[in-house]
């Protein structure tokens, strides 16, 4: 936890574009952008992986998709659409081993999920 890149930028140990926070999650504009828009949301209580998510969780993980419409409304993205990505896991690509959902909107994205 004390190596976490996101739990530093929850501690404010990393700078970050906040664009959104409350108790139980943060969202900052992502450092490397894949779309105009890259958003990751991050719940600030440290869980690695999607696969350490239980019941104990279940609010929290409600709490982060209204968190991502809230986001989506007040940003102005809601009616054109976005898409929420959430790697788990070596094949996926996790880089950083804290839960994040990435909000990615601002263009017309491709069909396809995966290349
Ligand atoms: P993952 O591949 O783990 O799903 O995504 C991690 C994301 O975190 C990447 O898109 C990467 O650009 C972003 N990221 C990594 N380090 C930092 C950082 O220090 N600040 C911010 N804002 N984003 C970061
Ligand atoms: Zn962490």
């Amino acid at each position: 936890m004390e190596d976490c890149i996101f739990c530093k930028i929850i501690k404010k140990e990393i700078p970050s574009k906040i664009v959104y926070e409350d108790e139980e999650v943060i969202a900052f504009n992502d450092i490397n952008p894949a779309t105009p828009i890259h958003i990751l949301v991050v719940p600030k209580k440290h869980i690695e992986t999607l696969l350490e998510v239980t019941q104990e969780d279940n609010t929290l993980i409600s709490h982060i998709y209204q968190t991502i419409n809230k986001i989506a409304k007040e940003n102005g993205f809601a009616e054109n659409g976005f898409r929420i990505i959430a790697n788990c896991g070596k094949d996926s690509g996790q880089e950083v081993m804290h839960i994040h959902f990435h909000i990615l909107a601002g263009k017309k994205l491709g069909d396809k999920i995966v290349d």
